[in-house]
């Protein structure tokens, strides 16, 4: 079981509070994450720098729940954000808007102007465009425009390709000669500063070799800017690193950091790094109850009560997530593909699992925190998910389940297509 999560007579525990108890008192589909996983992943990551300057910003597009963003920003997180709206989640969160980096290869201007306003961190950088409309805006403001360029180290992450980043044929960052030109228009701009370097791979990276290659390029192009005169203040690895869904091994942050570090000391700048799966995805389980078990010619169906609206990954990217029986203590297994109700083939949770399972018993579907509920949608009318955070035996709704009246809020009728609705 992932850290936060026990066995205890048979029966699953997150922290002090039993899974039973909160199913029964908040319904499923549930969403339920450790506190204590979230603290002890981010401080894995901050002791991992050791005495090295640094800075850890959070993924928020992994898991962006303000009460999520809140506890990291209490024990000092940075954040990463890929949106004007996470920008205006980690400020409502109370985040610091100097702790945060801009990620993103299509920026809006809109977007650009407000996280300007905000005074962030540093914007990282993805095409020429990008750097020339920040330029206009920050000038247009009269601000200055903190700068880094997310290079493309053309590396192999190995990981699934949908979540691979950092190849020539992938959209993201640009390659080291373009990022030397970025540089050179940053510096002789009195709109821009160029303040660093990033990278960022892809994502559930179970080797550091992909880590070390590219941070080998970001070196290279650090020592060229070097004796150009430009001078930076910190390079960011980006995120990325796995965790075990299944038998994965996966390096400790300590490894990690210590094999970049050998590379990067020596430049004297502070590290940076954005991790978010690492940070809340086994921190995180979905709950659900088993519908119907349908017994079928060549397969067996447990129907549950959560679907791919809810986690999309399974259904995304084939992605592999342990599926357990809350109650532990039955012997009467069988193989089931354990499926949603939603109307596509796609929509499956996990397949072949060997489950002691009746209609009415609840699974957890472990390493569940990272883009689950963040990827959730409403497909099929189905109202989200409620979140629940687990501090002990406490637990907080972190976010109520949705209402079905909530989904059609933002819905008009248009007067010519007849009378009113039925308002119920
Ligand atoms: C998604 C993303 C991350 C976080 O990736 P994880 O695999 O969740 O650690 C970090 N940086 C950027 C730019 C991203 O897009």
């Amino acid at each position: 079981m992932p850290t936060g999560f026990s066995i205890r007579d048979h029966s699953i525990f997150c922290e002090s509070s039993s899974i039973d108890a909160l199913a029964d008192n908040f319904g499923t589909p549930l969403y339920i994450y450790s506190q204590n996983a979230i603290v002890e992943a981010f401080t894995a990551w901050s002791e991992a720098f050791q005495d090295a300057e640094h800075l850890v910003c959070y993924a928020v597009k992994a898991n962006s729940n303000i009460a999520i963003l809140k506890l990291l920003a209490s024990m000092g997180s940075g954040f990463d954000i890929v949106s004007g709206g996470e920008l205006q989640r980690v400020l409502h969160a109370g985040g610091l808007a100097e702790k945060i980096v801009f990620s993103g290869v299509g920026k809006a201007a809109s977007e650009i102007e407000q996280a300007l306003t905000a005074g962030i961190r540093c914007f990282n950088v993805e095409s020429t465009s990008e750097l020339l409309l920040i330029e206009r805006l920050a000038d247009r403001l009269g601000k200055v425009a903190p700068i880094s360029v997310r290079i493309n180290p053309d590396v192999d992450a190995k990981t699934h390709p949908y979540i691979s980043t950092g190849l020539k044929e992938n959209k993201f960052g640009v390659n080291a000669e373009t990022a030397r030109e970025l540089y050179r228009i940053a510096h002789a701009s009195p709109c821009l500063r160029p303040v660093g370097i990033d990278c960022h791979i892809g994502s559930q990276l179970t080797d550091i070799t992909p880590f070390i290659d590219s941070v080998k390029h970001l070196k290279d192009v650090v020592l060229e800017l070097q004796s150009a005169g430009i001078e930076l203040r910190h390079i960011d690895i980006g995120g990325g690193l796995g965790i075990r869904y299944s038998d994965e091994q996966i390096p400790s942050t300590g490894e990690l950091i210590t094999a970049v570090r050998e590379h990067l000391d020596d430049l004297s700048l502070e590290l940076m790094i954005e991790p978010g799966r690492s940070i809340v995805g086994n921190a995180g389980a979905l709950i659900t109850r088993v519908q119907v078990i349908k017994t079928g010619e060549t397969k067996n169906f447990a129907v549950v009560d959560a679907a791919m609206n809810d986690l999309l990954r399974p259904a995304l990217y084939s992605a592999w997530q342990d599926i357990v029986e809350v109650d532990a203590g039955k012997d009467d297994a069988a193989l089931y593909d354990v499926v949603g109700p939603v109307c596509e083939t796609g929509d499956f949770l996990g397949k072949d699992r060997e489950l002691s399972i009746d209609e009415g018993d609840l699974l957890a579907i472990l390493g569940a925190g990272a883009y689950g509920f963040a990827m959730s949608s409403n497909y099929n009318t189905r109202p989200r998910a409620a979140e629940v955070l687990i501090d002990k035996n406490e637990a907080h709704v972190i976010r109520s389940r949705e209402r079905v009246e909530d989904l059609w809020i933002n819905e008009v009728v248009p007067s010519h297509i007849g009378g009113p609705v039925n308002e119920d």
